[in-house]
This record gives C-alpha cells, sequence and structure tokens, in this order.
C-alpha cells in the first residue's frame, strides 16, 4: 500500500520542520492531495494513525483537501479543469493536454504545539 510509504514521508518532512522550527507536538496536519495523484484518502487516513502513532504527530487530526486538477491544451492553447488523466479538453475536445496541477500531494498546514 503506497499510502502507508507516503505517511513515511509525511512523517519525515514533519520532523524536519520540527527539529528547524523547534515544535514538539502536532495537533493538525492539513495535505492537498490531487485527484490525479493516485491516492485513496480513505486509506490515507488510515496509514497516518498507524505511521503518526509514537511520534510527535501522534493523535493530530488529518484533514485533506482535494484541489482541482488543471491541464493545458496544446491545441486551444488554454488552460482548462479535468477530472481524469485521460479527459478530452472540455473546450475543443482535443486529447492533447498537459497535466498542471492535481497530480500531487503536498503538505499545505502543520498546525503545532
Ligand atoms: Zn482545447
Amino acid at each position: 500500500m503506497h499510502e502507508m510509504s507516503l505517511c513515511e514521508s509525511i512523517l519525515d518532512i514533519i520532523r524536519d520542520r520540527a527539529g528547524q522550527d523547534r515544535f514538539s507536538r502536532v495537533t493538525r496536519v492539513c495535505l492537498e492531495v490531487g485527484p490525479l495523484s493516485s491516492v485513496e484518502p480513505e486509506a490515507l487516513r488510515f496509514g497516518f494513525d498507524v505511521v503518526m502513532r509514537g511520534s510527535l504527530a501522534e493523535g493530530a487530526a488529518l484533514e485533506i483537501e482535494t484541489p482541482e486538477a488543471t491541464a493545458f491544451c496544446v491545441a486551444c492553447l488554454s488552460s482548462v479543469p479535468v477530472r481524469n488523466r485521460l479527459d478530452p479538453c472540455p473546450a475543443c475536445g482535443s486529447a492533447d493536454l498537459q497535466i498542471t496541477g492535481g497530480d500531487d500531494l503536498r503538505i499545505r498546514q502543520l498546525e503545532v504545539i
């Protein structure tokens, strides 16, 4: 389950920040999970609780935001919203799209003590 290793990377990032910013407890983690990132929010929640257990983020609330995915249409040269990787351009129907957003996972915000 790759959500598990994602949670481990998130914990690594939190630990790094804790060292830099000198906090010792994380109470809330806001994540942005792109609709094209192939991450299952439910699996992510499960993995989060397991991985954070015993760490400085144990019991932290997890918020998952899903931003809109966007792509650039090479045919009509505009930025358009998409729901799937294989969607055609909603404006002109071209399949020649380059995904420009919504395909990654990132930490948007940490609430710390
Ligand atoms: Zn187009």
